[in-house]
């Protein structure tokens, strides 16, 4: 675990590109091939681009993650292309053949549908699922005044239609800014505000979720309070914005920091064990004391670490690591000082 940061659109769920690719454009392109074979001969022109969308909803377990976003693109663009064939052939065809019931109904019901779902399966691309949801909105429009045109009774249907899917597309964005507002609170919930790094309450947690032994390590800075005394406060806070930044350097994959309390920072290195740890420590140690902070200010640390081989004994562990660290600032602090392994 690391910091990643919340900003920019989310990825999309497998859950909405799984809906719509296996469920509901499949859906579509059945229910449109019965719907054209009510009221034309077989033409294989139109059948065989909807026989596409049921393939790729077979297909789907099997697609692999790169060609994903060309898929959505591709069955989108298909979907877009084949509203506007419809739209120009039906303007060239005589007015008594134009569209029927079933067909007329199909479209009432997957545009608005359509430009719902198109706003969730978008939602790392906003622009492009907009665009795509308003030609959607357009095309589908278009289509119901054509097939509105012969009984000349319901002039307003294509308005009520474009309306219809232009609402769909809003819901879509709201629950979207739901669904972000809810990512950055939980997002949140977990960080400290200062470093950006993990706070306790995501210790806890990781503690509780641990499933690898490791090595915990607490760390503490040196004689801080003088650093506020003599640099101030805010220099005091930029000293801990750099120390974080050296924790995240020094970070081996797996691995996760968190600010414990004021100037008191915990590592947690699930697969890590001394000898190694140690050296991840030291190097730390070393990268701090021998930076210097913004405004000229430095600093030393003082850590103690202990390592736990099944995670059960993670929260046993803590005290034993935390009376480590004393006896590091004890014997002189900016050093590392290892658990004092059992007598048995
Ligand atoms: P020791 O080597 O024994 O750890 O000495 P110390 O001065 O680091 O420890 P002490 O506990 O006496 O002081 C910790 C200081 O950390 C006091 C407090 O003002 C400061 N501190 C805690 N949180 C923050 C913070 O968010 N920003 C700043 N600037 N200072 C903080
Ligand atoms: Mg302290
Ligand atoms: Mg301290």
């Amino acid at each position: 675990m690391s910091p990643a940061a919340v900003s920019g659109p989310p990825p999309v769920p497998t859950s909405f590109t799984g809906l719509y690719f296996q469920l509901l454009a499949p859906l579509l392109a059945v229910t449109a091939l019965w719907s054209t074979s009510l009221y034309m001969h077989p033409n294989y022109l139109i059948v065989l681009p909807l026989c596409l969308p049921l393939l790729v909803g077979l297909a789907y377990p099997w697609i692999p993650p790169r060609l994903e976003w060309s898929v959505r693109l591709a069955l989108t663009g298909l979907h877009l292309l084949l509203l506007a064939a419809l739209n120009l052939w039906q303007f060239w065809l005589p007015q008594a053949h134009v569209g029927n019931r079933s067909a007329f109904a199909i479209l009432l019901l997957a545009g608005p549908i359509t430009s719902l779902a198109w706003s969730f399966l978008f939602v790392d691309h906003p622009r492009v699922g907009q665009g795509l949801t308003l030609l959607l909105a357009g095309l589908s429009s278009l289509l119901v005044g054509q097939w509105a045109r012969p009984t000349g009774n319901e002039p307003g249907l294509a308005v009520i239609m474009l309306l219809i899917c232009l609402v769909g597309a809003l819901f879509g964005q709201q629950a979207i800014r739901l669904q972000r507002q809810a990512r950055r609170s939980a997002h949140d919930a977990q960080r400290d505000p200062l470093t950006g790094l993990f706070n306790r309450r995501a210790f806890d947690q990781a503690v509780r979720q641990t499933v690898q032994g490791g090595t915990l390590a607490l760390l503490d800075l040196d004689h801080f309070k003088a650093i506020n005394d003599h640099h101030g406060h805010m220099a005091g806070d930029r000293v801990l914005r750099g120390v974080a930044d050296v924790l995240l350097d020094h970070l081996p994959a797996g691995g996760s920091a968190y600010r414990w309390g004021g100037e008191e920072f915990a590592l947690l290195l699930p697969g890590l064990f001394p000898p190694e740890a140690e050296d991840l420590l030291d190097s730390v140690r070393q990268e701090v004391q021998v930076r210097s902070f913004a405004g000229g200010a430095h600093v030393t640390l003082s850590a103690g670490l202990g390592q736990y081989t099944v995670p059960e004994q993670l929260p046993g562990i803590f005290s034993e690591v935390d009376a480590a660290l004393l006896a590091a600032k004890r014997a002189g602090r900016n050093r590392v000082m290892h658990v004092v392994p059992a007598l048995t």
